[in-house]
């Protein structure tokens, strides 16, 4: 009966909590890295859903999958294990640090549950420190780790929780890439530092090597956990499986989420045996968390981003774009940088196009191409880490007619 109701964009501004401020058109199918609106206009996706839809939109892998498994068993609670969830945790240690693994649906549900277990287990050591209060967490600037009141409080962006408080409470925000802040500051109080390797919502801005290997040191001088949100930048989408692959630094707690599921929501942690028996029964919990039609997904999205072919195929990519972009630039001189790793690559406005990264997303949509934007001043392309090099010129041409119309503004103004 609902598939009945006419819906255009304008229902969204009738009926829909205004909280977004989503494009004027409204996408109804994708192939790959294709999509198509209600008018039937094609575009390219360089979004990937906000680097979530990894291997494209409707990937024939996966739909098989969802449908195999939606015959056998979506959900049955954790009363009981099942073998998706299974083989999916068997997979993700072998294929990391981590030797447990924790599933919930969603990037700030990962972080909330890594920062939770901290704080917990820094708890359940008090006696090895005399009792001491430990349960600071120590955060970064720009840092983006999800929008419950927690998660949000531990993010370093002081607008998204006004006129939410009282916050909780023990959370600190320093410089990021700033070593020095953090060795002043960190003390054997600190339960956690919690870091995004790529800082994505923040900017698409790449920690130092030397930032991660010390804030490793640091937290291991004051027996604080070491935690990398790798929501954004896990699940081959900086050209390993994980960001901090390429750090050569191990963190303690790492969460994931975005990729794993493809577009299925799923989101997880991976940890210790050590700091996982600080979860025990009853300590923490997710209804839908691990449920076999979420880990059946997620499980052969992981085989199929897992591979030499896809991981190469990323760093590819990545050159063949940042030379794109480059090229459009020497053309129009509207950027002072391109940064990011693998196939999370931010473009810098310069100070004179302050503020105009959403006005050359919203160029681009008029010619056929979606876009991100990651802060006022920074254009961010996240596509699937299958796009192929064809639509990446493509979506690169649209973007050339997009940075021209927005300079010519810009001169004009
Ligand atoms: C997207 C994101 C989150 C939040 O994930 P949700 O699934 O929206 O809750 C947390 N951390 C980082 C680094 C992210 O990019």
């Amino acid at each position: 009966m609902s598939q009945q109701i006419a819906v255009t964009r304008q229902t969204f501004d009738d009926v829909m909590v205004p909280n977004y401020a989503p494009a004027q058109m409204v996408p109804v199918r994708g192939e790959g890295s294709r999509m198509w609106d209600q008018e039937g206009r094609e575009y390219v996706d360089f979004t990937g859903g906000i680097a979530v839809n990894a291997l494209g939109h409707a990937n024939p892998e996966l739909v098989k999958v969802i449908e195999e498994q939606a015959r056998k068993v979506w959900h049955i609670g954790n009363g009981y294990t099942n073998e998706p969830v299974l083989r999916l945790a068997t997979a993700l240690t072998q294929a990391t640090f981590a030797d447990k693994a924790f599933f919930c649906n969603s990037g700030l549900e990962a972080n909330e549950a890594a920062l939770k277990l901290a704080r917990r287990y820094a708890y359940d050591h008090a006696a090895e420190r005399g009792g001491k209060e430990k349960s600071e967490i120590i955060s970064f600037y720009n840092s983006f780790h999800g929008r419950s009141l927690f998660t949000v409080s531990v993010g370093g962006q002081a607008k998204y929780t006004e006129g939410f408080g009282p916050i909780p409470a023990g959370i600190m925000h320093l410089p990021y890439n700033d070593l020095e802040t953090v060795r002043a500051t960190i003390s054997d109080a600190t339960a956690a530092v919690i870091v995004e390797p790529v800082q994505g919502e923040g900017g698409v801005l790449p920690a130092d090597p030397e930032f991660l290997k010390g804030l490793r040191e640091l937290c291991d001088q004051h027996g604080a956990l070491l935690i990398f949100d790798e929501v954004q930048t896990g699940v081959g989408r900086t050209g390993t499986l994980y960001a901090y692959e390429q750090y050569g630094v191990t963190p303690d707690i790492l969460t994931t989420a975005k990729a794993l599921g493809n577009g299925y929501p799923i989101g997880g942690i991976l940890t210790t045996s050590k700091i996982a028996a600080s979860f025990s029964p009853g300590t923490h919990g997710c209804t839908y968390g691990g449920n076999p039609l979420a880990t059946a997904i997620a499980g052969r999205v992981l085989e199929l981003i897992n591979t030499a072919e896809t991981l190469n195929g990323v760093k590819a990519r990545h050159d063949h774009f940042v030379k794109g972009i480059e090229a459009i630039n020497a053309r129009h001189g509207v950027f002072d940088q391109v940064r990011g790793m693998g196939l999370l690559i931010g473009a810098v406005l310069k100070p004179a196009f302050a503020g105009r990264a959403k006005d050359i997303v919203v160029e681009s949509e008029k010619n056929g191409l979606m876009l991100l934007v990651a802060g006022g001043d920074v254009v961010r392309f996240a596509p699937s880490l299958n796009i192929p090099f064809a639509d990446i010129d493509a979506g690169l041409a649209s973007l050339e007619k997009a940075v021209a119309t927005v300079a010519a503004t810009a001169k004009a103004a």
